[in-house]
């Protein structure tokens, strides 16, 4: 190759390898451009932390959330629904509460009213001079009525008639005591013993009758006093009476 042809060559080979040097940085520089906008931008941001103390404030809860239309509730709102519904129906009970109790009071000032209208105030020793016995001076509970009309406990008239008849046997010590009864008086003719009444003395002809209309009385009123009624006692007046 001719000296000029080969200087020539020289400079066109350098000319390419600097063109294609160029196109080399280029091309690096276009591709770490595009890398750098591809790149995600990091944000810096400053949080800031508030520390308050649970005393001073509560808790904002979080707003409800609302609901798509056609979605199923969620478990939170249907808690939140119940707690509704249940929270109605105990204000709606407090409310009939309420109510009753105004009922009840009306009906307890009624009742008192009523009662104090039905109660009579006796006089203790006015009620006492009808109730008593006037043997025992006890509380007649099983009042028996004389021939003469007056009343007696039948434990105290059979004691009574009992003496009476004591007395009266004493006079024919020659019968037994199983005789001198009044089933058997009549059969040895002797006169009959004679029983008085214990108040008004007046003879006592027949066989005294439970008053059951006092019976009741007495114990009504003797239950007010608080007095409590003994064991009942069988009274039997057929050993002194024939009827
Ligand atoms: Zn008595
Ligand atoms: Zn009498």
């Amino acid at each position: 190759m001719p000296p000029d042809r080969a200087r020539n060559a020289d400079v066109l080979d350098l000319t390419i390898t600097q063109k294609h040097h160029s196109l080399t940085n280029h091309l690096i520089h276009t591709k770490k451009r595009k890398e750098k906008e591809n790149r995600p931008t990091v944000t810096h941001t400053t949080e800031v932390i508030e520390i308050s103390s649970d005393e001073d404030e509560e808790p904002v809860p979080p707003p409800p959330r609302t609901p798509k239309k056609g979605a199923p509730p969620t478990p939170n709102e249907r808690a939140r629904l119940l707690l509704t519904a249940l929270e109605k129906k105990f204000r709606a009970l407090e409310q009939e509460k309420k109510q009753l109790e105004a009922q009840v009071n009306c009906l307890r000032q009624e009742n008192a009213e009523f009662r104090a209208k039905g109660t009579v105030h006796l006089n203790n020793d006015d009620v006492d001079e009808h109730i008593l016995c006037e043997v025992c001076s006890l509380t007649m509970w099983t009042p028996y009525v004389l021939t003469c009309g007056h009343a007696f406990c039948g434990s105290c008239l059979e004691s009574w008639f009992d003496r009476a008849l004591r007395d009266w046997a004493s006079r024919y010590p020659q019968f037994p005591p199983h005789v001198l009864q009044a089933a058997h008086i009549a059969r040895y003719g002797i006169p009959p013993p004679q029983y008085l009444c214990p108040k008004c003395r007046t003879a006592v002809s027949s066989k005294p009758t439970q008053d059951f209309t006092l019976k009741g009385l007495v114990g009504t009123i003797a239950k007010a006093k608080g007095e409590a009624k003994p064991g009942a006692k069988e009274t039997s007046f057929r050993k002194y009476f024939d009827s």
